[in-house]
């Protein structure tokens, strides 16, 4: 064989082994003057053969000889200089996400000065740690891999799954545990519980991947019932409180449908045909259902008399709870008609659900739908609000962590007047928020107590206004 087509195959060769060094073949031959075949081929390092097909083919027209190339393997492995000139040398820094809570000075000293039991510090000390060294991956994850439907299963049967991502389920155990929604129904430090569980959601928010909104609408789902207190329902409520990542349920909220989403009382068409043992059968169509993998459901449906009549408006409403899958894991009467295709929040599967039948219990009186599931409305609201400021502070967080290692014009962002003030403004009106949403918490626990004349006393909550005994003292109150 002629010396420079041995060399050639021997660079062929090479890139058959191990195609990652196809860059480093390529310097090596550079750099031996071998031929200047610094032409426009952008070598990556990786997977790149055709490319360096055609530099060995150059090579083989070239006066290389076997013996030069031959050097390769002991050269490939010491790093190029040159190498690294195609993309240049500068990486900037980038901001490194450190324990949110310890970072949140103005969160710590509110709850220094409202809730400064030791546990609580502790808790949250502990979950700024998971929220960087696991929590962040998952919501990552969960971004990268979007929930799809399983329409068939591969026998050609209709079962309708939607299938998320392993991180997303493991979101589902992380909420269980840390008792994202269990913390505001255990009351353990009374009326600051629903502030200390806020303070979890709103340093979960920016890592979670979204999984705040099925959390949202499962605290929404455990006030109502806990509101009405509906005794049928109890396992309901215990599934969507605990912190047992096991039993742990989460719950959507089905309320529009294709002619309202704001106007329900003349929206909703979905009608309940009620059964001998006292449960109903839902019939209609849910126009955006987020986070449909839950476990159960709230949803709104006008109760049809013998004759199939209903009454319209919000009158007709009532609200009723089901469960949405069976225990193999196939739907309760629903069809998935498709999932939404959304411009965001993609890592949630959202979906136009066809109800033909759904087994549901009645959950309020009838008649009563729009103003029991108001509780809902109340919850995710707040839930919304707090989410949207932890995304703020998050922010803010890694914009002034930015400032401290970005370098512009000679110096550091941080030495800018012009950029801090920026950082202040960013700052001002993240503590605002935050105290609206602290307030706004705190307000979900909030009790006045009526003493009455004979001495008895009621609580009565802020919130939705039910009432309960506050104890001969009204020990409770605030
Ligand atoms: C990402 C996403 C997830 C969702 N998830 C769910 C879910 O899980 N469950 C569910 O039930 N729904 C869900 N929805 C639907 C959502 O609740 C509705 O889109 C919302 O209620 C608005 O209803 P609509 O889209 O029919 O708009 P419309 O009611 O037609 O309103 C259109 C515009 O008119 C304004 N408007 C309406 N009425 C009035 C009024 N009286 N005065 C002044 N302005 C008014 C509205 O503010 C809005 O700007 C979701 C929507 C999105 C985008």
């Amino acid at each position: 064989m002629h010396g420079t087509d041995a060399a050639a195959s021997r660079v062929d060769s090479l890139i058959e082994s191990d195609s990652s060094r196809c860059f480093e073949v390529f310097v090596l031959l550079s750099r031996r003057g071998t031929r200047r075949i610094v032409m426009a081929v952008q070598v990556s390092c990786r997977g790149n053969c055709l490319a360096l097909r055609m530099l060995s083919r150059s090579v083989s027209h070239s006066s290389v000889s076997v013996e030069s190339v031959s050097e390769l393997d002991s050269h490939t492995h010491t790093p190029a200089l040159f190498s690294r000139s195609a993309i240049g040398t500068f990486f900037q820094e980038r901001p490194l996400l450190t324990n949110p809570f310890t970072q949140d000075a103005l969160l710590r000293a509110y709850l220094q000065r409202h809730l400064p039991e030791q546990a609580v510090q502790r808790d949250l000390l502990l979950f700024g740690e998971r929220l960087v060294s696991e929590i962040e991956a998952l919501g990552r994850q969960c971004e990268l891999n979007p929930p799809v439907l399983q329409r068939f299963d591969p026998w050609g049967r209709r079962v309708d799954r939607i299938l998320t991502c392993d991180a997303w389920t493991r979101l589902k155990h992380i909420s269980a545990q840390e008792g994202l929604v269990a913390a505001g129904y255990e009351r353990t430090y009374g009326e600051w519980s629903r502030v200390y569980q806020m303070s979890k959601i709103y340093l979960f928010a920016p890592s979670a991947g979204l999984y705040t909104c099925p959390l949202a609408m499962t605290d929404g789902a455990a006030k109502v019932i806990e509101s009405l207190g509906v005794h049928s329902s109890r396992e309901a409520f215990e599934r969507l409180t605990t912190r047992d990542e096991k039993r742990f349920w989460t719950s959507g909220q089905w309320m529009t449908e294709r002619r309202g989403g704001s106007d329900v009382s003349s929206g909703t068409e979905t009608v309940a045909r009620r059964q001998q043992d006292g449960w109903f059968k839902l019939y209609g169509f849910k126009w955006f259902t987020s986070a449909t993998d839950a476990d159960m459901t709230l949803t709104l449906a006008r109760i049809t008399d013998r004759h199939g009549r209903s009454t319209a408006g919000s009158s007709g409403l009532s609200l009723f709870l089901a469960e949405v899958w069976d225990s193999d894991g196939l739907c309760n009467g629903i069809e998935v008609q498709r999932l939404k295709d959304k411009l965001g929040t993609r890592q949630v599967p959202t979906a136009e659900l066809l109800l033909d039948g759904m087994s549901a219990q009645l959950l309020s009186e009838e008649g009563r739908g729009v103003a029991s599931i108001a509780n809902m409305l109340t919850i995710t609201r707040i839930h919304n609000t707090v989410c949207a400021v932890g995304a703020m502070r998050r922010i803010t967080h890694l914009c002034r962590e930015y400032a401290r290692k970005r370098a512009a014009f000679g110096k550091l962002l941080k030495d800018h007047a012009l950029h801090v003030q920026t950082l202040s403004r960013l700052e001002v009106n993240t503590h605002s928020h935050t105290q609206v949403c602290v307030c706004c918490s705190a307000a979900l626990e909030c009790v006045c107590v009526c003493v009455l004349s004979g001495g008895d006393s009621r609580r009565i909550s802020v919130c939705d206004g039910s009432v309960s005994s506050a104890g001969p003292r009204g020990e409770q109150k605030r």
